[in-house]
């Protein structure tokens, strides 16, 4: 059965608006239509762009302007819009249009052709062709208002282009996806954490994202509310996706444990559904009546799509949601990480990433073996879950903190390596990787950014995505990167708070 509720990409559009003016003439303005109209074909047909992109027809003045910023703010489905000055668009026209938009927006600085026709250029050749002025008049008014926005440059034929395009329409999907995200806590934060928590109301004016909270019991009732003939099917499911343990296939002294966590699973999956959400948050110390802290129901409905959060960790569960979208269609996935242990021999230095069971399968192409153990907290009966290693390659780690005035996202991109040996004493899933720039300036950082032990891991996505969306958003974003000096980093840090407390006004 299909339980994914990852979006497909596909159906939310970006509209190409395209500027010029009257005083061209008709043959002229054909002409920027039927280029423009190019453009937004081979934006369409490039792999890199998963959603659909709608030309529009070309604008002149203001009144067209704002009718269709207002119309792209009004579609549900319309995800942000590209401009591109064809030709020398008077900016004072995009005043009240980009004034209203409420949308992602993305500059494409471009022209149609890729060479200059040296031999035969003439002037009616720059009349049409003359982005580069058009769209240095159109920088300067977003300047001037301070329009959030991505500037891209460069011909829709050269495959940078095309992916840095693509990398936006996700951020995009990603805003679109917050503003409608909405979580269930079952119980609060674990007792005295301060990372995990924060200030949900602005939660929901930043992020979109609705975060409330449901009594533990309400889910207990609806996992007991299980049919035998539903657990068996999940049970079947269980056997033919994993190497399920011996002792609990059916029959076996421990499959009542695999039944209670495919019970949990049962549970866990119609409330969520029944209540639209997205996402939601556990707390190992809030149980009630539940009998297993849930650990393969979380990892299997994270592999879906949902966001998850552990000792009511809100904030990571958007994370998590906001990666499974905009990674929809990526070979890998996202999932709630934490950063455990290190290896700490110098110049090979690892960290080991892992939860007490909620990691995502989706980090791993291997077959996960299906466990059960104890877990030594919490007070519950011992636990299933899926056992295995995330695939080496590249993955980035992103931790959301509550700076008071202000959210603040940190970034470490990362390579997840290949366990240097095996660990068969510790049945979780988990993670092994190597931080960019190195061990010591990526820890540095992290930890004088005061970002989190909790973070979303994915290794479908670039850094890049989440500075997009971290733009569209308004939230705070620190990259540490293979270009990161922990002096700079420091410095930036200044500023930032200079900035995000002075924008705040009064
Ligand atoms: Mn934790």
């Amino acid at each position: 059965m299909s339980t994914s509720i990852v979006p497909d990409l596909a159906t939310y559009e970006v509209w190409l608006l395209t500027g010029s003016q009257t005083l061209y003439g008709e043959e002229t303005l054909r002409q920027v239509a039927a280029q423009s109209q190019d453009v937004a074909a081979k934006l369409q047909a490039s792999s890199d762009v998963p959603v659909t992109v709608v030309w529009k027809p070309v604008l002149t003045g203001r009144d067209a302007i704002l009718d269709v910023m207002l119309e792209a703010n009004a579609a549900k489905n319309v995800i942000g819009v590209i401009t591109w000055m064809h030709t020398f668009s008077p900016a004072k026209m995009w005043i009240t249009g980009l004034d209203a938009l409420q949308k992602p927006l993305l500059h494409f600085h471009t022209q149609a052709n890729v060479e200059l026709p040296w031999d035969t250029i003439d002037f009616d050749f720059m009349n049409l062709n003359q982005a580069a002025h058009g769209d240095r008049e159109f920088g300067y008014i977003e300047a001037r208002m301070g329009v959030a926005r991505t500037t891209v440059v460069g011909h829709v034929s050269d495959p940078e282009v095309t992916k840095r395009i693509g990398t936006w329409t996700r951020a995009a999907a990603g805003r679109a996806a917050s503003k409608s995200l909405k979580l269930a806590r079952f119980g609060d934060n674990m007792r005295y954490v301060a990372v995990t928590e924060g200030d949900k109301t602005e939660a929901e004016i930043v992020f979109g994202a609705e975060i409330n909270t449901w009594g533990v019991n309400e889910l207990a009732a609806a996992v007991h509310a299980a049919s035998d003939a539903d657990i068996d099917a999940l049970v079947a499911e269980y056997v033919e996706l994993y190497d399920v343990a011996a002792e609990l296939l059916p029959g076996a002294e421990r499959h009542e444990s695999l039944r209670y966590g495919a019970a949990v699973e049962m549970g866990l999956r119609s409330f969520l559904e029944e209540g639209g959400f997205h996402g939601f948050t556990t707390s190992f110390e809030d149980l009630g009546d539940l009998r297993q802290l849930p650990g393969l129901a979380v990892q299997r409905l994270m592999a879906d799509g949902y966001g998850f959060g552990a000792e009511g960790d809100w904030k990571t569960a958007i994370l998590v949601r906001l990666s499974a979208v905009m990674g929809a269609g990526l070979p890998g996935g996202a999932s709630l990480m934490e950063d455990y242990t290190y290896h700490l021999v110098p110049g090979q230095e690892l960290s080991l990433g892992a939860h007490m069971l909620e990691v995502s399968p989706s980090l791993t192409t291997a077959k996960p073996s299906l466990e059960v153990h104890p877990l030594g907290i919490g007070g519950k009966e011992d636990p299933v879950r899926l056992v295995f290693t995330a695939d080496p390659g590249p993955a980035v780690v992103v931790a959301l903190s509550d700076m008071r005035e202000r959210f603040r996202m940190v970034a470490n991109v990362v390579e997840n390596v290949p366990l240097p040996a095996p660990m068969p004493n510790l049945p979780v899933g988990h993670a092994v990787w190597k931080a960019s720039p190195d061990f010591r300036t990526a820890t540095s950082a992290w930890l004088a950014a005061g970002a989190a032990h909790h973070t979303v891991m994915s290794n479908q996505l670039d850094v890049a995505v989440y500075q997009d969306f971290a733009q569209m958003t308004g939230v705070e974003m620190l990259t540490i990167d293979e270009g990161t000096t922990l002096v700079e980093f420091e410095r930036e840090m200044k500023w930032n708070a200079a900035y995000y407390r002075l924008n705040q006004g009064f």
